[in-house]
């Protein structure tokens, strides 16, 4: 997103890796819109919310994300933008606001705070 608001790409699709067609060309089946439930390991299964697998080797690559009982969620004026929806929400926000304050001063919030204030944000 913020290569986007940046100029350096020319819209969020050419934000992503890869697409699901490629995936597939590489004879990987993609399933998305899928919610994995409960895993059987002596089984070698998995259940989601639309069906029951079963595998030779299992990998989980779940990610994380921030369940804070600090944040008040879900609250209007708190924007993320790892995800492609929570970044076209916070780019349609981003006119509206003259200052940000960023929680966070790691990379990403070092990142953020450099393009906003480039674009002429007052950020905190
Ligand atoms: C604002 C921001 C900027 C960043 N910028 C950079 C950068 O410039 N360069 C860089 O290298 N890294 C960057 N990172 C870090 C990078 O995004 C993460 O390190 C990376 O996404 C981790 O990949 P992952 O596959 O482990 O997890 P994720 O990308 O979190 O993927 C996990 C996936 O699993 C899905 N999932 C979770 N639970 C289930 C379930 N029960 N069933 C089905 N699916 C499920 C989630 O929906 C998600 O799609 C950034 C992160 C943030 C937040």
């Amino acid at each position: 997103m913020l290569l986007l608001i940046e100029g350096r790409i020319a819209s969020l699709e050419e934000a992503f890796f890869c697409t699901k067609e490629q995936l597939e060309a590489e004879t990987i089946d993609v399933a998305l819109e899928e919610t994995l439930l409960e895993v059987f390991p002596s089984d070698h299964r998995i259940r989601t919310d639309k069906r029951e697998l079963s595998y030779d080797r299992l990998v989980l690559a779940a990610g994380s994300s921030q369940d804070s009982t600090v944040l008040p969620q879900p609250e209007e004026a708190l924007l993320t933008y790892k995800e492609y929806e929570a970044a076209k929400h916070f780019l349609q926000q981003l006119p509206q606001a003259e200052s940000i304050t960023i929680v966070g001063a790691g990379q990403a919030g070092m990142e953020a705070a450099n393009t906003l204030t480039a674009i002429g944000k007052k950020s905190v």
